[in-house]
């Protein structure tokens, strides 16, 4: 096992690492820019080194420096949590140059889930449903039409290497596509230095259902179920629960199998999440994340399972600890992304947090960095925060989530809590009756 972990990361996910590491008697290294010197991954850790100013690009993506800090404390292992450099294959490659061990994928299948058109591929190969779509990448604007017929419309543009929901152009009819593409085109490349756009059939109201795999190094897979997280704004989650309303038991089940023969086939090693839209009874792929997810709790909760201490022991060449047959799924658990941004207009809003006292009791979990008095630097992510609450049934579920977040005080700042408060009165969300777009359509209604 490993006996130094750098954590190649921040906020609550760096603290999350940490509190894994520490359980499995692992030390920690926090890096950390300049603006987060009092920040509670760095509190908390064994050690710091500070890597750069706050600019993301000069501190957390900063891999010379963070490379450096690894050498200094004589780390054995990097973590790199979500966002920043945890999909960057040659991030990765670096660190087994180093004689480091990576804790995720190996480079090789980061890449091939990172760029889409190669992920929806070898998922397909795997037989593992996809949407239907063009079949690589668009190079001129006017080969869109011949094979956007063949599609049919409505139609998205998607980026290649897009993410956080970015990259991505509606055309409803042919008259619109060259303009969809081209802009795509050029976002793409702006955001994500890559232009390389597809095609891919619209969905007009579709849940967002993902499958939670892990898979060691002895060619073990197990999936820990869904989780659906179909409540989003601007493609983005917002709330995520475990079981998805939508499903039933053998419909979990045959998905479950699906996902994890194909990722045996494909020979993936440690914790990844395939993404579906869900649709008429029908699943369809649209991405593969390999690395931890934000709402992993929600899986956690349900099945017991420490997904990042399992996701560490493989990767120090450990077997799972457990079997498909070992995992039992109990009651339901729902995660809030608590956002340091107005509850309406979601204008960013960071700053000094005055009090915060977090909820309590049985069946509740608040995964925070967040701390009275800490001031929340505006370089990065708004997530500030996640409460997580479990209960034997969905109803159980929700009266804990309204009870916590009744009981859960951020002032000094703006936060998303009263938007949670507002969708808890809501029939509809109640009822777990919800798709994509819904969230966007009742806000929109709401503020109308
Ligand atoms: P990203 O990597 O940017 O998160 P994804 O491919 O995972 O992109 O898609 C993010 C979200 O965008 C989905 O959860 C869904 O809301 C929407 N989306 C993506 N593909 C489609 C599609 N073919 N039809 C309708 N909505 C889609």
């Amino acid at each position: 096992m490993f006996e130094k972990v750098l954590i190649a990361n921040r906020g609550e996910i760096a603290l999350r690492i940490h509190r894994a590491c520490h359980e499995m008697g692992i030390a920690t290294v926090a890096v950390h820019s300049t603006a987060d010197r009092d920040a509670k991954h760095v509190l908390l850790a064994d050690e710091s080194v500070c890597i750069g100013p706050p600019a993301a690009a000069q501190s957390y993506l900063n891999v010379p420096s963070i490379m450096a800090a690894a050498e200094i404390t004589g780390a054995d292992a990097v973590h790199p949590g979500y966002g920043f450099l945890s999909e960057n294959a040659r991030f990765a490659e670096i660190v087994q140059s180093h004689g480091l061990t990576f804790i995720g994928p190996s480079p090789a299948h980061i890449r091939l889930m990172g760029d889409k058109i190669t992920a929806k591929a070898a998922v397909k190969e795997a037989g593992i449903p996809v949407v239907p779509g063009s079949k690589g990448e668009i190079s001129e604007p006017e080969d869109a039409i011949a094979i956007a017929r063949e599609i049919g419309f409505p139609l998205l543009v998607k980026a290649a290497s897009g993410g956080g929901g970015r990259g991505m152009k509606l055309a409803r009819e042919e008259s619109e596509l060259i303009q969809a593409v081209q802009t795509a085109r050029a976002e793409a490349a702006a955001a994500f230095g890559d232009g390389t756009v597809y095609l891919e059939r619209y969905l007009e109201q579709p849940r967002h259902i993902e499958v939670q795999v892990i898979a060691d190094s002895q060619g073990n897979v197990v999936h820990l179920g869904e989780r659906d997280c179909s409540l989003q704004r601007r493609n983005q989650k917002v709330l995520e629960e475990a079981p998805s309303p939508a499903l039933n038991q053998a419909q979990r089940e045959e998905i479950g199998t699906i996902v994890s023969t194909a990722i045996a086939k494909i020979g993936y090693l440690g914790v990844g999440t395939v993404e579906f839209l869900y649709e008429n009874g029908e699943f369809y792929f649209i991405e593969m994340n390999t690395r931890l997810q934000v709402e992993h709790p929600v899986t956690e909760m349900v099945t017991g399972v420490d997904l990042v201490r399992e996701q560490i022991a493989i990767a120090a060449g450990e077997p799972l600890s457990f079997t498909q047959e070992d995992v039992r799924f109990s009651g339901c658990a729902i995660e809030c992304r608590i956002n340091a941004e107005h509850p309406r207009t979601f204008v960013p809003s960071p700053g000094k947090v005055r009090e915060f006292h977090p909820p309590g009791g049985l069946g509740v979990r608040l995964d925070s960095a967040v701390y009275s008095g800490y001031s929340i630097p505006p370089y990065y992510d708004s997530l500030i925060g996640k409460l997580i609450v479990h209960g034997a049934c969905r109803k159980d579920a929700l009266r804990r989530l309204s009870r916590s977040l009744d009981e859960l005080v951020v002032t000094g700042i703006e936060t998303t809590l009263p938007l949670f408060q507002d969708l808890l009165k809501n029939e509809n969300f109640l009822k777990g009756d919800y798709h994509i777009h819904w969230l966007e359509e009742w806000l929109a209604e709401h503020d109308g």
